[in-house]
């Protein structure tokens, strides 16, 4: 058998992000990359899509008990449940103010002593600004280390044009 052979060898690994030799899903994606996981991303914070805030028993399980839901309404599983919730009715579009939320929100996490979620539809952009600018400010991260931090914890991350330009301006507020 040639090396050439070897190389071709079929292996699995995600487009998205690139780990190699993990399961993946129909969508050529790791368990990381799965837009409804529940993500990580630094001590008791996690950020995830809808569907996996919709996740209640994940939820208890890694005892979260507070939510941020960045979108119009609050899913009525969540509002069933005993979470305490901060609503932040906010669209993912370029033109919305999200950064009128940012120091509201890092307060909200802040406050509490047990696990929180941030997420929105896709847990994609309006979740993953609030979660930047969290790590902004409590971290003393610039912009563009927070998003390399969070994009590391999920890549599927990809705050939209208007929201990026929103943290870099925050970023000159921290003076970072
Ligand atoms: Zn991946």
């Amino acid at each position: 058998m040639t090396p050439d052979n070897n190389y071709h060898k079929a292996m699995n690994y995600c487009t998205l992000c690139g780990n190699i030799d993990v399961p993946i899903n129909n969508d050529s994606l790791c368990n990381m990359c799965d837009v409804d996981k529940i993500n990580l991303v630094i001590d008791d914070l996690y950020i995830s899509s809808v569907n996996g805030a919709n996740n209640i028993d994940e939820l208890m399980d890694l005892n979260i008990t507070h939510i941020v839901s960045a979108m119009p309404n609050i899913p009525n599983k969540i509002k069933k449940n005993d979470f305490i919730c901060k609503h932040i009715n906010v669209e993912d579009d370029c033109n919305q103010d999200i950064s009128q939320y940012f120091d509201q929100v890092i307060d909200f996490i802040k406050s509490n002593k047990n696990s929180t979620l941030v997420h929105c539809i896709g847990g994609v952009s309006r979740s993953a600004t609030l979660v930047i600018a969290y790590l902004m400010k409590e971290y003393r991260m610039t912009y563009d280390l927070a998003y390399s931090f969070l994009k590391l914890k999920r890549p599927i991350i990809f705050p939209n044009d208007g929201f990026k330009r929103q943290l870099q301006k925050y970023e000159h507020l921290l003076a970072l």
